[in-house]
């Protein structure tokens, strides 16, 4: 079963697509592209510059290239982490400098620890700068609002629809439409009442947990002229704010569409109104507009009218030896679930 899911506003699942293919390769996905393509176009979606980000699989990049060529791909850090393990880089130092530049929404932050991993060895960071998908945060257009670097969203589809992978095809296929329908239909619901600038619940935690951060900024510069510019003080290190882009030094506004500490500093210091410097994605109306449509129930088979339509065959299934996966395919030297990671490239004193 191969499935396309994105995240909806409240940084949720919204289920795109599914399909059954009999094997994996560039062919299946190709057909699963070109179809989800279809289905766009069906309601109207001509959008072409998706952004991608996948677990590793046979064939995906081939097939997205040939239906999305302005696609952007982003490589799933978790991946991009054990590759570097499995070339031998690997220790608790290396793997924090790793994930400060993954997480990195800034030039200076990501070079910092670039310049780190390279002042102990330079095949590491010559790997990571050759890198062609985008990876650290700092890499990613604002205009997509969002910071996922991980395909956490997959693993947690995986989790979900697990108990459901052992069944016959006809029952498989309606256990995923009956979970979807679910879902799709306790969301409608809360969205239902929404008015068009509330804010959704996962923005709502963000800005908390920023607001209480914010308490440590200072603004210490208000700039005159037709731009609201500011200046903030974090500490010993300052931002530069520019209220009416919404864009600030440190790349979190832009990088996650919601005000970082120091904009929201700014925005307190200023008497104004957090939500209005947020972006529409996290906001009712475009929750509303995700599930404006609900997936209706659906009669027992014996109750479905009869069409006259050929009859579809199965196709020939090759069938690999022993049972069928269930778990996602992990790296060759990617640990098991919980294992510690050994620590084999260890120097120390080095913080970024
Ligand atoms: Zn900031």
């Amino acid at each position: 079963m191969l499935t396309a899911v994105s995240i909806d506003a409240n940084n949720e699942i919204f289920f795109l697509a599914y399909g059954i293919v009999d094997t994996e390769s560039t062919e299946s996905w190709t057909y699963f592209f070109r179809n989800l393509r279809c289905l766009f176009a069906t309601e109207g979606c001509h959008k072409d510059d998706w952004t991608f980000i996948s677990d590793i699989m046979r064939g995906v990049d081939a097939a997205i290239h040939d239906f999305y060529p302005k696609e952007t791909r982003r490589i799933c850090c978790q991946h991009l982490y054990f590759n570097c393990k499995t070339a031998g880089w690997s220790g608790s130092t290396f793997h924090k400098l790793f994930w400060i530049a993954a997480d990195a929404y800034n030039e200076y932050v990501f070079e910092k620890a670039m310049t780190k991993i390279k002042e102990h060895d330079v095949a590491p960071e010559k790997y990571l700068r050759d890198v062609l998908e985008q990876w650290s945060k700092k890499m990613f257009d604002s205009k997509v609002c969002c910071d996922h670097n991980t395909t956490n969203i997959v693993e947690s589809f995986n989790s979900c629809t697990k108990a459901f992978r052992d069944m016959p095809m006809l029952t498989l296929l309606e256990a995923v439409r009956n979970w979807v329908m679910k879902r799709v239909g306790s969301r409608f619901d809360k969205a239902i009442n929404m008015e068009p600038d509330q804010l959704i619940e996962y923005a709502q935690n963000i800005l908390q947990s920023r607001s209480d951060d914010s308490r440590f900024c200072h603004v210490t510069l208000c700039g005159g002229g037709g731009e609201r510019e500011f200046e903030v003080r974090d500490r010993h290190v300052k931002f530069p704010i520019n209220q009416d882009l919404m864009t600030c030094g440190c790349g979190k506004w832009q990088g996650s569409g919601i005000p970082c500490k120091h904009g929201l500093r700014v925005i307190y210091h200023q008497r104004l109104e957090p939500t209005n410097f947020i972006s529409t994605y996290f906001k009712g109306a475009a929750y509303k507009a995700t599930y404006a449509r609900h997936i209706h129930p659906m009669a027992n088979p014996t109750h479905w009218p009869s069409f006259d339509v050929p009859q579809i065959l199965p196709t020939n299934v090759k069938r690999s030896a022993g049972r069928p996966t269930k778990q996602r395919r992990r790296a060759p030297h990617e640990a098991r679930k919980g294992k510690r990671h050994k620590n084999n490239w260890n120097f120390q004193g080095v913080e970024a």
